[in-house]
């Protein structure tokens, strides 16, 4: 599941003691097979797997408890979410501590938990769909638009008769090759964009097969973890976006951009600026003469993401080095143990080598609405 990790503004404070912002992996299955996924996609290392992993929800809670003193920013991640068996209890747990949460999901089962995401909403809710119906049902698979859509739509009527605006309702495209001559018709044909409250354009995340090589040796050497296999799945030749055409998506985003400024809608984009420019760099893994690039990475002093495992990293789906294990640990211990100081070590001098690959990366600074 591609992140949609956004927001409009920071609350940066001093006290490091408890991450301000905690992803939440809350199992690996998922409904849908869609096919540039990182995780079930065509190199995801999931499809491999025998026993899928979900975290224990007691663990989850006292995740929740421990960090309620600092009232972090909650992003719930799948797999998708929805399946969760207590994912009811989640966002009660999160409403009760007074956090807020975003959440991704491929929508195909907000219709049976609308009244759920009414009753303890989500501050936002974020549904990735990738194009009008037949180029997002070839990615994603047939129907997945219409149960989409139809979700959304129960969802919208029932946060209207609950007199709320919350769970804000947003979708989240990934530009691909297969998509990105049709993100205008998407949004003002296909959709009934007036209805939604935010939209984030993220252009596909992906790492070199170099860039893969470079971040098992640091690995390696650094900290000791011999192999990479979570961060293969981001892994794609550059070639696969040879028929991009960067001048295109810049277009069509900038009429999405200027339709949400006249409407008063949050648009997130990944990277930040969408210049044509800055696009064709993207894609032809030329990250670093982007304008506005990172030299160091924020993160690891902020935000942390417990996996389905409940393996512990910074880095969102990075899930290669861990830092602890939440079965084994409590996250403040984690927080604060040997093996994170290690790592923000390392952080404070460099980026990793898969850092162009994570959309953290394109966060200036950490951000949640
Ligand atoms: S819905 Fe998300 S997690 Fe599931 S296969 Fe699609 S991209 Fe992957
Ligand atoms: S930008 Fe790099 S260091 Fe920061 S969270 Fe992402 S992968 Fe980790």
């Amino acid at each position: 599941m591609q992140s949609t990790a956004t927001g409009s503004s920071a609350s940066a404070s001093l006290d490091h003691s408890l991450p301000k912002w905690v992803f939440l992996q809350l199992l690996e299955s998922c409904n849908l097979r869609c096919k540039m996924c990182y995780e079930w996609g065509e190199n995801g290392p999931y499809n491999e797997k025998k026993i899928l992993k979900q975290l224990d929800i007691k663990v989850v809670k006292d995740i929740i408890s421990t960090c309620s003193s600092v009232q972090p920013y909650y992003e719930l991640y799948g797999g998708e979410p929805l399946l969760y068996p207590h994912i009811g209890e989640v966002l009660k747990a999160i409403h009760d501590a007074g956090s807020k949460v975003h959440m991704p999901t491929n929508g195909t089962l907000l219709e049976k938990h609308a009244e759920l995401l009414v009753t303890y909403p989500p501050e936002r809710i974020w549904v990735s769909l990738d194009g009008p119906i037949e180029i997002n049902d070839e990615q994603r698979g047939k129907g997945v638009f219409q149960k989409a859509v139809k979700g959304i739509e129960k969802l919208l009527r029932l946060r209207e008769e609950a007199g709320s605006k919350y769970p804000q309702i947003g979708i989240s495209t990934v530009v691909t090759p297969r998509n990105f001559r049709h993100l205008e018709r998407f949004f003002f044909e296909a959709l009934d964009i007036s209805k939604l409250d935010c939209i984030s354009i993220e252009l596909q995340a992906y790492i070199t097969e170099q860039n893969h090589k470079d971040y098992e040796g640091v690995l390696r050497r650094e900290f000791g973890v011999n192999s990479a296999p979570v961060s293969r799945g981001f892994v794609c030749d550059p070639a696969m976006f040879a028929d991009i055409d960067a001048g295109l998506i810049a277009r069509q985003i900038q009429t999405i951009a200027e339709y949400c400024e006249v409407e008063g809608k949050y648009l997130n984009t990944y990277p930040k600026v969408m210049s044509e420019d800055n696009i064709r760099k993207y894609f032809s893994a030329d990250w670093f003469s982007m304008t506005k690039v990172k030299k160091r990475c924020p993160f690891p002093w902020v935000s942390t993401e417990i996996n389905a495992q409940g393996d512990v990293t910074s880095c969102h789906a990075y899930y290669d080095l861990t830092l602890g294990n939440v079965n084994e640990a409590s996250i403040a211990e984690i927080w604060r143990g040997e093996k994170y100081t290690q790592y923000r070590n390392y952080l404070r001098k460099q980026l990793l080598p898969i850092c162009q690959g994570c959309c953290l990366f394109y966060n200036e600074k950490p951000m949640m609405a």
